[in-house]
This record gives structure tokens, C-alpha cells and sequence, in this order.
């Protein structure tokens, strides 16, 4: 997940904390298969991502780096399983909640590995790292968050494109990149013998669907790859793992979003119309009860104009300052990118 607004946006700790689907059961080590691993992030207090991880015969390769805390989190567990070193961490893709623990990894012994896609987006975004110049989403996240300002940003540098395969004749995983989804440079993890996918922020389970980086016409023709490997097990980066029918039903709130925004643009709505018929859709989706847990209230006005915008429709008009403002509580206030 991303969260967005001018590249960063501020979230105070009762938005998330409203969020369905922050659950007890975060930061326990769940046992996926022999030697697979998923642990469920504290997304509600410190913004962070799940993990995987996978104990091969002389290494561990964990999924995604989280932010630095979120490494240190779950560091020692896999510390506590294994003596086997963690020689590869896998960033699904290159959000701050994934990927800027790389760091933490790569100090801990870890190569940082990713879709030649994670290096492209942190080169247009990561603009200080790669050239010096103005202030990136890196900048933006250690200004609030401590563990960001201790580390600091290190890109993957061992690439794929199509595929990437770990291999010890007892565990195989695959890491794959099927095309855009969630971003331009998304990579899965699958386990072929075992029918596990980790999906990165590609396929979530609750209201987690940051869309600014990614296409959203694309991302449901993705999730048909994905959804023709028949995993029986969905590990996503935020919200409980599951099975098969969470790539489904992600998929199928995409295309019934779609189809609701598609009505307004064959009917000759204005971009303001469609705005305004936001709160409309989202009752309608939620009529559904495959994809209602999908529907909150950060992203979804979000959601609709990015489909929206894909259609070719104008942008949404600006809000009144009042109306774009987080609720202004007195709290800690969380940075996540
Ligand atoms: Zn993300």
C-alpha cells in the first residue's frame, strides 16, 4: 500500500485504526506450509506491510523489506526459527511500506532483490537518491517517522523481468511479474508444489487499494494471470491471508467499480457529477458481499476518479480545503509511503 497526496499523505492513527480489518492477530507468526511463513503487519499502529518468509536448505528469502521497523519486527522471529542466514529480501514493489527496510536487510545480510520495475519507479520517484535534487517520498516519510530518518533509502540490485526462481530441490518459488497491477513494476511470489502466491499490495484483503501508481484496467487483466495458477493459498501485504477466492473478489471489485463509473460516462456525466455520485457507488458495491470489505473511506473517492480518468474523463475538481484535510486529532500522525 501507498498512500498519496502530492506523493505523501498524513494519516492520523484514528483513520487507520477505523479501518475494518486491523485485526488482533497482527504480528503473529502464522505457519503457511513446511517451511513458509507469513506474518500479518501492524498496519493500524506503525503502517506496516506483511511478510513471508521461506527457509530453503542454506538461506532464508523473506517477502518484502516493510519500513525499517517493521523489518526489526519480524527479524528476530525468523532469527528465533532459523541459523540459516536471510540472504534475499524480495520487494514486491518500490512503496515505502515494502521497500524501505531494504536497508535493515541488507545490513542484516540480505541482497535486495526486484522487478527491474522497482528500480524504474524508485528512479522517477526516489528524485533526491538518483539525482540529488528536490525532496522524494523518502524525504517526505523520514520527516515523520524515526525509523525512516535512521536508515536510509537503498534501491533492489539483483533484477528480473519475466522471472526469477529459488530452487533447492525440497522448496521452489518463483518470483514472477505478470504485467502492471497495483504498479508498473509489481513482482509475485509462487510456490508451485505448495499452491502459494504472495501478492504484494497487487491483491489485498480489506480496504487497502492504493491505485495512484498502477492502472486499474490492467491490474484486473494481471489478476487473471495470476488467478490461472489456481493457488489454493493468498498470502496479500495487508490484511489476513485467505484463499484462492481473494484474487477473485479483488478482481471483482475492480470490474464492479468499473462498471459503475462506465454507466456515468456512457450516461454524459461531468467529472463533478461523478464526484458526487461517489457515496451512490460505494452503496451499490457494497450491496455485494464478496467485495464490501474492499470499500473504505480513505481511498475510495480516489478509486473511482482514477477509473474515472482512465476512461478519459476530466479530473475531479478540487475539494474545499476543509473537506480535504484529515480530521485534525490529537494524535500521532503516521507517514506512509
Ligand atoms: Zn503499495
Amino acid at each position: 500500500m501507498s498512500l498519496s497526496l502530492h506523493s505523501v499523505q498524513i494519516l492520523t492513527l484514528a483513520t487507520l485504526l477505523a479501518m475494518p480489518f486491523v485485526r488482533a492477530e497482527v504480528n503473529v507468526v502464522e505457519k503457511v506450509d513446511t517451511d513458509v511463513y507469513f506474518h500479518e503487519g501492524d498496519l493500524g499502529r506503525y503502517g506496516h506491510c506483511n511478510n513471508g518468509w521461506i527457509i530453503f536448505s542454506d538461506y532464508v528469502l523473506m517477502i518484502d523489506a516493510n519500513f525499517p521497523s517493521g523489518a526489526q519486527v519480524v527479524l528476530p522471529k525468523i532469527k528465533a526459527m532459523t541459523d540459516k542466514p536471510i540472504k534475499f529480501a524480495f520487494d514486491t514493489h518500490h512503496h515505502g511500506d515494502h521497500a524501505y527496510g531494504n536497508q535493515v536487510m541488507h545490513e542484516a545480510g540480505a541482497t535486495i532483490v526486484g522487478h527491474s520495475g522497482v528500480l524504474t519507479e524508485m528512479k522517477k520517484y526516489e528524485t533526491n537518491y538518483f539525482t540529488g535534487k528536490g525532496s522524494g517520498p523518502w524525504e517526505s516519510a523520514a520527516k515523520n517517522r524515526k525509523d525512516v530518518a535512521a536508515s536510509k533509502l537503498r534501491p533492489p540490485s539483483l533484477l528480473f523481468e519475466q522471472k526469477m526462481a529459488f530452487d533447492d530441490g525440497t522448496h521452489r518459488v518463483e518470483l514472477l511479474h505478470f504485467g502492471v497491477a497495483h504498479t508498473h513494476g509489481d513482482g509475485w511470489a509462487w510456490l508451485p508444489k505448495e499452491r502459494v502466491i504472495f501478492t504484494g499490495d497487487a491483491c489485498v484483503n480489506g480496504p487497502y487499494n492504493y491505485v495512484g501508481d498502477g492502472n486499474i484496467h490492467e491490474w484486473i487483466k494481471t489478476l487473471d494471470k495470476v488467478i490461472a495458477l489456481k493457488p489454493l493459498k493468498v498470502c496479500p501485504a495487508h490484511g489476513p491471508s485467505g484463499g484462492p477466492e481473494m484474487l477473485t473478489n479483488q478482481q471483482q471489485y475492480f470490474k464492479s467499480l468499473l462498471a459503475e463509473v462506465k454507466k456515468l460516462k456512457v450516461a454524459g456525466k461531468t467529472a463533478a457529477e461523478v464526484q458526487a455520485a461517489s457515496d451512490t457507488i460505494k452503496e451499490t458495491l457494497r450491496r455485494d458481499e464478496r467485495i464490501a470489505h474492499y470499500i473504505g473511506s480513505m481511498f475510495f473517492e480516489a478509486q473511482v476518479e482514477k477509473v474515472w480518468r482512465e476512461l478519459k474523463g476530466a479530473a475531479f475538481p478540487p475539494k474545499k480545503q476543509a473537506q480535504v484535510q484529515p480530521a485534525k486529532l490529537k494524535t500521532k500522525t503516521l507517514v506512509m509511503r
